[in-house]
């Protein structure tokens, strides 16, 4: 694609970078056909190809962002699909990425919008607010269906019950068990540690079964992925920044192998701190070397092996890989060999390249299109006679537990029970379930 800044834009790194992936695309138009987007409205400017265009008038003519602007790039999901599919290597993510920060800075949304991108901002990277939020629209759930849309959309998400704190995820080592084959810091998170501990302890317990050592290193938090996909520059590089310091002193202290993230969201945006920060000449360093150790839980036991499973299960799980997993961090392969090696019995979800509409805050903010995506989603899920639904990413397993009869696991908790760990509390009291212990 021909571009036209002036030398003057191209001075600016932002604009160049931008320039570089603009005419890398060759407007085949290929990414429109996995584009979800697209899929449900037919319309071109709903399409990669055409928030592409748009992007490129806005920063050409460096205007600030028009409502028409606004309207077509947050109904973008940032779910990658174009960039799986897209033949010339186009990097839709920095792209929209970009537009979304010029977004913020040029355009005034309404107040309430306004108020409500701030506090999701605020509360969703913070465990002790989000908590308190949460036991707030706990209240709010029986009256969900008298609130105005976004407020029934947060009501409907919210969880019956909320999970005490984990003692799992303050900072502290699990030490190895046996013979210690690896050293690694576990990303504690945010929002996941609130609405489900029991993945991070199942990680804690799988990693330290299988000879790692594992850190919570203090000073980490919110990987910053929340606030950047809400165009908030400012709070998410220091979100990155602060887990850059936190991890860089446990490297350079008794040293790491990896990084683990057990949140593919949260993954693709770690692994992206190296270009996150690389303006920044006293952090790009660190975030390039950070970024380079950062491993998806699966992506690293697949690396390690995993133990045999102490039986076969019999059970058969849908998998349903994250956007954020299969298209932001290309990993495909690993989680579905680390379930059949653990006796599950794969079962392949039709249209599975399709977001479910989870998207970070997107089913908060988008609530109508996030919804079409979880019925059409949990009707191909519910399609395949599986017992249950494993994921990598905890948005999609909230988006997807309240609207399908089946039990939605991560797949860490599956590792974990299938080598020793405890069942899943999601299985508990569904019946028969096998005793691996
Ligand atoms: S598939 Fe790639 S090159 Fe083709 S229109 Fe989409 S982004 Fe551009
Ligand atoms: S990120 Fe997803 S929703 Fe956005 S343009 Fe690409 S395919 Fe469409």
């Amino acid at each position: 694609m021909q571009t036209g800044f002036t030398l003057a834009q191209l001075a600016d790194p932002e604009v160049a970078e931008a320039d570089k992936i603009l005419r890398a695309c060759v407007h085949c138009g290929f990414c429109t056909a996995t584009c979800p987007t697209y899929v449900l409205l037919g319309d071109e400017l709903d399409s990669p190809r055409g928030r592409i265009y748009l992007i490129k008038d806005m920063l050409e003519n460096d205007r600030p962002a028009s409502a028409k602007v606004v309207k077509h790039i947050d109904r973008c999901l940032s779910c990658l699909a174009c960039m799986t599919t897209c033949p010339s290597g186009v990097h839709y993510m920095h792209l929209v990425d970009h537009a979304r920060r010029h977004i913020e800075e040029t355009f005034r949304r309404p107040l309430a919008e306004r108020t409500l991108r701030a506090l999701l901002a605020v509360v969703l990277p913070r465990p002790g607010l989000f908590r308190l939020a949460l036991v707030g629209a706990r209240f709010a759930r029986p009256f969900a269906r008298l609130l105005p849309g976004r407020l029934k959309a947060m009501a409907g998400l919210a969880p019956a019950a909320v999970p005490s704190p984990s003692a799992v995820d303050r900072p502290q080592v699990f030490a190895a068990e046996g013979r210690r084959r690896a050293r690694v810091a576990l990303l504690a998170g945010c929002a996941q540690q609130v609405l489900a501990p029991q993945i991070n302890e199942a990680t804690v317990r799988l990693l330290t079964r299988h000879g790692v050592e594992v850190v919570v290193a203090r000073g980490a938090g919110c990987c910053g992925a929340l606030t950047h996909h809400l165009g908030m520059e400012r709070p998410a590089l220091a979100a990155a920044r602060a887990n850059v310091a936190a991890w860089h002193a446990e490297l350079d202290g008794d040293g790491l192998d990896a990084v683990i993230i057990n949140a593919s969201g949260c993954g693709t945006t770690v692994k992206d701190y190296g270009f996150m920060l690389r303006a920044d000449p006293a952090w790009a360093d660190k975030a390039a070397r950070i970024a380079g150790l950062a491993r998806d839980v699966t992506e690293f036991m697949a690396a390690i092996g995993l133990r045999p499973a102490l039986a076969q299960s019999g059970l058969a799980v849908a998998y349903h890989s994250a956007c954020s997993m299969q298209h932001g961090q290309r990993i495909t392969a690993e989680p579905r060999a680390l379930l059949a090696a653990a006796g599950f019995a794969l079962r392949e979800i039709p249209e599975g390249h399709l977001c479910c509409g989870s998207a970070g805050t997107y089913n908060l903010l988008q609530p109508a299109l996030a919804s079409a995506l979880r019925e059409r989603k949990v009707r191909n899920i519910e399609s395949v006679g599986a017992d249950l639904v494993a994921t990598g990413n905890i948005g999609c397993m909230t988006q997807l537990a309240g609207a399908t009869r089946l039990p939605v696991l991560h797949t860490v908790e599956l590792l974990d029970w299938a080598t020793g760990g405890p069942p899943p509390a999601a299985l508990r009291g569904k019946g028969d379930i096998p005793n691996f212990s």
